[in-house]
């Protein structure tokens, strides 16, 4: 080993080296059904006014260091509780982050549920949690609520991540099933609702009825996810503490205006979410009827599937070699074998994949 690696390998923390590194696939002349991204840009006249406005910010200058106004725009819009407050990050990833590093110390964990939300993992073991994965049921992908409770007893958790609607598996969990698991939590219990935009259901409303309760959202998934914005709602107890951990001018000045802007116009993505909902049912639809194929109920923007056996990684070259790129999820869990997950995108980009998948299959 030459000295340059040994140094590496001496002072870089085990774990560390252990982890891959979150990759992205390339995307260069595909039709981009891999990312959860809206497929819609904004419209030309908002396009405008977003120049208008860019051009007259001082980047010279600091951003406003608590987003004031950003974050007055995002509780109205999110409809967060009267008495709650906002803490922003850039990206949720960052707030999930700025949790784990608050309650991180020897022999304490992070819990969440597997297949889930990857970054729960990864976070944990950069901020030195312990990460524990209570499987789901192997059938419906819902919550194994026996399980959790043992789980909750015996490793005492000091956080517990939930994504609802789940990433990758798309499903809403029990509604009972995560009251009950946010009164048996003995820590704090983050409901990650990234893809609000695409349901109905939400714990925002009961922020107040539970004191280790909290909420976070991302406007990625709507259709801002190049500005790299997520937040957190809670008691001031809460968030007053995580924010100590917030790098300052953690929210730049182009994202605090444009997100501004893309709020008042919230109407904008308003239609575009719900377009992109009416196409997840149709998506659902065609695909259920591919032969040996398995569709599982969405109320996210992507769809999980399920492809004859053995076939998912044919059928994800296939696709990409016809022009579309969907994520596999084919070896990242035992549970996800053969899974396939297209993000739900345009009606002609829906229209490409199916065409390609019914070439494929056939
Ligand atoms: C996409 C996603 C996020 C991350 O969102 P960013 O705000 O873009 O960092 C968080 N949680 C879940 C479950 C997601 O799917």
């Amino acid at each position: 080993m030459n000295k340059l690696d040994e140094l590496v390998e001496h002072w870089v923390r085990p774990e560390i080296r252990a982890l891959s590194a979150y990759h992205v696939q390339p995307a260069t002349g595909l039709i981009k059904l891999d990312a959860m991204e809206n497929p819609y840009t904004w419209p030309a006249e908002l396009r405008d006014d977003w120049a208008a406005l860019l051009r007259a910010i001082d980047v010279n200058r600091y951003p406003d260091p608590s987003a004031t106004a950003l974050r007055e725009r995002l509780a109205e819009a999110m409809a967060v509780p009267a008495g709650m407050r906002l803490l922003l990050g850039n990206g949720s990833d960052e707030l999930i982050q700025m949790i784990a590093m608050s309650l991180a110390g020897p022999s304490r964990s992070l819990l969440s549920v597997d297949p889930g939300f990857v970054m729960y993992r990864m976070i944990a073991t950069f901020c030195g949690l312990r990460y524990v994965g209570v499987p789901l049921r192997a059938d419906d992908f819902g919550i194994d609520l026996p399980a959790v409770l043992q789980a909750l007893e015996a490793q005492q958790p000091a956080v517990v991540f939930l994504a609802y609607p789940n990433n990758p598996t798309g499903n809403l969990f029990d509604e009972q099933a995560v009251l009950e698991i946010i009164r048996a939590a003995p820590g704090l219990v983050v409901i990650d609702e990234a893809y609000a935009p695409f349901t109905e259901a939400s714990f925002m409303a009961r922020l107040g009825e539970f004191d280790n309760l909290v909420v976070m959202r991302t406007v990625s998934k709507m259709g801002l996810a190049g500005l790299r914005l997520g937040l957190l709602a809670g008691s001031p107890a809460w968030l007053d503490e995580f924010d100590k951990v917030r790098l300052p001018y953690n929210i730049n000045v182009l994202t605090q205006a444009s997100a501004d802007l893309a709020l008042r116009n919230k109407a904008v993505f308003d239609r575009q979410t719900e377009s992109i909902r009416i196409e997840r049912e149709r998506l659902a639809g065609a695909l259920c009827r591919l032969d040996g194929v398995r569709v599982y109920p969405s109320q996210a923007n992507f769809i999980l599937m399920r492809t004859p056996p053995g076939q998912a990684t044919d059928w994800f070259e296939g696709l990409r070699a016809r022009g579309v790129l969907v994520k596999t999820l084919h070896g990242v869990h035992p549970l996800l074998e053969d899974c396939l997950r297209p993000t739900v995108g345009k009606p002609e980009e829906n229209d490409a994949l199916l065409a390609a998948l019914s070439e494929i299959a056939a």
